[in-house]
């Protein structure tokens, strides 16, 4: 267990990749702290089996954010791991784009990460260790088509990565961004019944020819596959490693 005596911070932690990364950090003994939206029942089991404390802060709200992040301090003596990962999505032509919508993506997938980063630096710097890792995309690299909002703020979180990755350099902390393509989460699962019906395709259809159109490898990443990198960040192994945006994407954006 690398983690033993870590406490550890994970955004959006209640679904798909943040789970994941959070049992992956629970496995190597960090103390954590959930956080994200969800079935009472479904937390309070989730924290039993992780021992871990859950705070429901929502991300769009700084004052939310600067109340967990005290708690945290106050309760865990962290994050010495902070993972940004929350994040929403909302496709439309740039012209319908709802400015609501832009507006709750660019708070969540990015100003949220300023915020958590922000109030967590200055203990991590002091202790001399810290691991910030962002939930980044390949959109932070490239751009499709209709999503507008998350493609800015996936580029803007991948440059802040870089930038708060220089300003700590000299500080034990790193600061790293991991760049997924299509991962196999419940929200994926979900859309393919309704794009089989819309579009009457099959589901292997749904899932090559819309799904992974622009992934090579023909399948999904999976969530244990970039809740491992997220661990192997946190290794002293990894100390070199920072400001860096890690492609886990199927070669998504080496075409
Ligand atoms: P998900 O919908 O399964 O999980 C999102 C999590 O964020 C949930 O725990 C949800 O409760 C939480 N959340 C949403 N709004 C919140 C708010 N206002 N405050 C607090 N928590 C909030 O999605 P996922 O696929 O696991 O995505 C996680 C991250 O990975 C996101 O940043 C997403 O952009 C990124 N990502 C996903 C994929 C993919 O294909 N699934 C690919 C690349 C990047």
């Amino acid at each position: 267990m690398i983690l033993t005596g870590k406490a550890a911070l994970v955004t959006g932690s209640t679904s798909g990749i943040g789970l994941a990364i959070a049992k992956a950090l629970a496995a190597e003994g960090a103390k954590l702290m959930i956080n994200g939206f969800g079935d009472p029942g479904e937390i309070e089991r989730e924290c039993a089996e992780l021992g871990a404390i859950h705070d429901g802060a929502d991300m769009s709200k700084p004052d939310e954010i600067e109340r967990m992040m005290k708690r945290c301090a106050d309760e865990l003596g962290g994050p010495d791991i902070l993972v940004n990962n929350a994040g929403i999505q909302h496709v439309a032509p740039v012209e319908d784009f709802p400015p609501e919508k832009w507006d709750a993506i660019i708070a969540i997938n990015l100003s949220a990460a300023f915020h958590t980063t922000r109030l967590a630096i200055p203990a991590m710097k002091a202790k001399g260790w810290g691991r910030i890792i962002n939930t980044a995309s390949a959109h932070s690299l490239v751009a499709s088509p209709n999503k507008s909002a998350y493609v800015a703020a996936k580029h803007g979180i991948a440059g802040l990565t870089k930038t708060v990755a220089l300003e700590a350099a000299r500080d034990g902390v790193t600061v790293n961004c991991i760049s997924p393509g299509y991962v196999w989460t419940p929200l994926v699962e979900q859309q393919i019944p309704d794009t089989m019906k819309s579009r009457g395709l099959t589901r292997e259809q749904v899932m090559n020819d819309v799904l992974l159109a622009a992934q090579p490898t023909k399948r999904f990443v999976t969530p244990e596959e970039v809740a491992a990198l997220a661990v192997f960040l946190c290794r002293d192994e990894a100390a070199s490693i920072t400001g860096a945006n890690l492609s886990m994407d199927g070669g998504w954006t080496a075409a």
